[in-house]
């Protein structure tokens, strides 16, 4: 056949002492094809045997990590609120009676407002329900491992600083203080008024001029260190069961009900039946069946809830009003003054904004304040901007404690507040037109303290129907549609 072949293609057409030498190659390379033939059979062979039962190999690429086809309730966002609540229906209900699934897009936890808050925890709020969120948390942290110790496990160490939160009021600011406190009092809050010569005495560092009054936390107030809280409601959950998936949520499938309100307004009422999970470096999803969904997406809640159309409906309806939590960028500052206030030093919150903390031993303070509503920094980064501080903070701070006159900015850092733009306080409970999605969101700078018990709030919600702990109905989503905001004067 090969002879064949060459003699009828002129140009391939051999002398005769190349075709003898030709006769010998053809031989070889049939040897050479039968041999590569038996190679690929044995490659297949293998292949074959290995897609057997027992085997590893398949033929359809997995991704790893996916998350479970179906859950009771999925938890959008794994930061410290969103591991709270999965920590507390956990707790709450018989071991596997309830299937829960944390879905949290970025496992490295870069933009996560609970890992770069100051890590603050006070009871001087002027809203009643503010206080007793702190102190139920307060109570939680303090016992922290009767409720997160893991077995063969070190317990756990919050580096809890009981060190205080010290407000300061100006004239004008000094009769908002007396109510707040009476109503931390009422609340069983321990906090005292100081004079300002009371204030001098006790804190002999302060520039005490144009302060009226200032009140000092007794006890449940200071910082701890967020990471270790976030880590051990982790794993706390995980050792109970509780699922976790690294993957975004970029969609839902709801079912709708158009709902006849009042006077022939009619309002698109949702159910979602499927939350989509894109997974990382994929374009894959998976629909995840689920009963219920909690938004604890941090600064990403409204996103997550313009994803159900909430905010995009005809102008003038219920469904028009967008829900008002957004990211707001907050700088903080590292200090280090070998002279300044040293050990005895509290969470101080100026009247001009300004605040600062220990940070600790070694002379160093974090600081910062937010800033003006017409001056909200680029959101798109977490780029810090240096001039703030110089131009906004230091002269603040430095008037009221004159050691920082003299110090050294040794870093600095960015972080989001899960900011609600109507009234700076937690958003918590079902929202009326997404009739399965609970929201614990918009805490706006004081998330991480109040973590623990808005955990145990929502859990009550979903699992026994109602509060019990401490009455959150006033943080309800509905007064943002009703216009009623609760205002909290105690915003840092
Ligand atoms: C500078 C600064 C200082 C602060 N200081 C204090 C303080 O002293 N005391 C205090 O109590 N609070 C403080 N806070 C506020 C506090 O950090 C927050 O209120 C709290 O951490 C909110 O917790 P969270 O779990 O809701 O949000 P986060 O920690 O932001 O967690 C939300 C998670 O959701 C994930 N996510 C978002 N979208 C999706 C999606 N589509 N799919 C999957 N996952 C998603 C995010 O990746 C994130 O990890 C401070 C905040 C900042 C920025």
């Amino acid at each position: 056949m090969w002879r064949r072949l060459f003699a009828s293609v002129p140009a391939l057409r051999a002398p005769k002492a190349a075709c003898r030498s030709f006769k010998s190659s053809s031989r070889s390379a049939e040897k050479d094809f039968t041999k590569d033939l038996e190679a690929q059979f044995r490659a297949f062979r293998e292949k074959a045997a290995a897609a057997m039962p027992g085997s590893d190999w398949s033929p359809v690429e997995l991704t790893p990590g996916l998350p479970p086809e179906r859950a009771d309730v999925v938890i959008i966002g794994g930061g410290v609120v969103g591991w709270s609540i999965a920590y507390w229906l956990k707790k709450k209900s018989a071991r596997d009676s309830v299937r829960v699934l944390v879905v949290e897009k970025d496992p490295t936890y870069s933009q996560a407002s609970t890992v770069l808050s100051c890590g603050g925890i006070r009871q001087q709020f002027s809203l009643k329900e503010n206080i007793q969120l702190s102190m139920t948390s307060a109570d939680f942290l303090k016992n922290i491992n009767d409720h997160l110790w893991l077995a063969n496990e070190d317990p756990v160490d919050l580096q809890f600083n009981h060190s205080g939160y010290l407000f300061l009021a100006s004239e004008k600011s000094a009769h908002i203080m007396e109510e707040n406190y009476r109503t931390q009092r009422d609340a069983g809050a321990k906090v005292a008024l100081l004079s300002p010569s009371r204030l001098k005495e006790r804190f002999p560092w302060i520039n005490a001029d144009g302060v009226a009054l200032a009140s000092l936390g007794l006890e449940n107030e200071g910082w701890f260190d967020p990471w270790s809280l976030l880590n051990a409601l982790r794993r706390k959950a995980l050792s109970m069961g509780v699922y976790q998936c690294f993957g975004e949520v970029t969609g839902f499938r709801c079912s709708s009900n158009v709902a006849d309100i009042a006077d022939g307004d009619f309002v698109d009422v949702k159910r979602i039946k499927y939350v989509n999970v894109q997974m990382p470096n994929s374009l894959e999803y998976q629909p995840v069946e689920s009963s219920v969904v909690v938004n604890a997406a941090g600064a990403n809640s409204g996103k997550i809830a313009a994803m159900l159309g909430i905010g995009s409906g005809p102008t003038e309806s219920i469904s028009a009003v967008p829900f008002p939590v957004e990211p707001r960028k907050r700088f903080v500052y590292v200090v280090h003054c070998p002279d300044g206030p040293g050990l005895d030093t509290p969470f101080l919150i100026d009247y001009s904004g300004v605040y600062c903390r220990r940070e600790g031993l070694g002379g160093n303070y974090i600081t910062g304040m937010s800033p003006d509503e017409t001056e909200e920094p680029d959101v798109s980064n977490l780029d810090v901007d240096h001039e703030f501080f110089q131009e906004k903070v230091w002269p603040h701070l430095a008037n009221r404690i004159p050691a920082f006159e003299r110090l050294k900015v040794s870093g600095a850092w960015a972080g989001f507040y899960d900011y609600n733009t109507f009234d700076q306080n937690g958003i918590v409970g079902l929202h009326p037109l997404v009739h399965n999605m609970y929201f614990a969101t918009g805490f706006s700078g004081h998330g991480l303290q109040q973590s623990p018990a808005v955990g145990l709030a929502v859990a009550e919600l979903i699992l026994d129907g109602g509060f019990k702990t401490v009455n959150l109905s006033a943080f309800d989503p509905r007064r943002i549609l009703l216009r009623e905001p609760m205002l909290e004067s105690n915003i840092v």
